[in-house]
């Protein structure tokens, strides 16, 4: 018997998504892209004290087309959403979005015609972090729990059209 028969069905197939999954989770680029208060506990978190550089991530890109990461750090005003969908659009695939702080992630305080109530409007999101605004701690957290997510995510597979998707099947129920 080969070896290819002794082997679970699968295994081939998971393991390359499991060392892909590994590579990206371990070299993450975030986009410098700060909106707000927020920012400034973005950027404290990848200073010395917090040293973001533990987990492969120690360079802000200024180009987005050298990052994988976006964090939206603070409110979005209706006059930055295309901005940050254009940004967002020339990221290479396969990338992310963590909605850093209540703004970003609901308007928050700022219930208003000048504010998108959720960035989620603009771009799909993945990580959605609370607070105002959310300390260095929770954001390196939100990013390990994203780590994880990526570390399990199928290879080839469409995000923004799955996203579309769940929502679809969500308005549908
Ligand atoms: Fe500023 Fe708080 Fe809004 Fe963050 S959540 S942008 S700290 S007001």
């Amino acid at each position: 018997m080969g070896l290819e028969e002794k082997l679970p069905s699968g295994f081939l197939l998971s393991t390359v998504e499991q060392a892909a999954g590994w590579v990206r989770k371990s070299s993450m680029f975030p986009a410098t892209f700060g909106l707000a208060c927020c920012a400034i506990e973005m950027m404290t978190t990848g200073a010395g004290r917090y040293d973001l550089a533990r987990f492969g991530m120690e360079v802000f890109r200024g180009s987005p087309r050298q990052a994988d990461l976006m964090i939206v750090a603070g409110r979005v005003s209706q006059k930055m959403a295309p901005v940050l969908r254009q940004v967002y659009d020339q990221m290479p695939n396969p990338k992310w979005v963590i909605s850093m702080g209540v703004c970003a992630s609901s308007g928050g305080m700022f219930n208003n015609y000048a504010i998108v109530q959720g960035v989620d409007h603009v771009v799909p999101v993945d990580i959605y972090l609370p607070g105002c605004p959310p300390r260095p701690e929770m954001l390196m957290d939100a990013i390990l729990k994203l780590h994880e997510h990526v570390q399990n995510e199928k290879l080839g597979v469409n995000r923004e059209q799955a996203a579309r998707e769940a929502e679809e099947a969500a308005r549908k129920a």
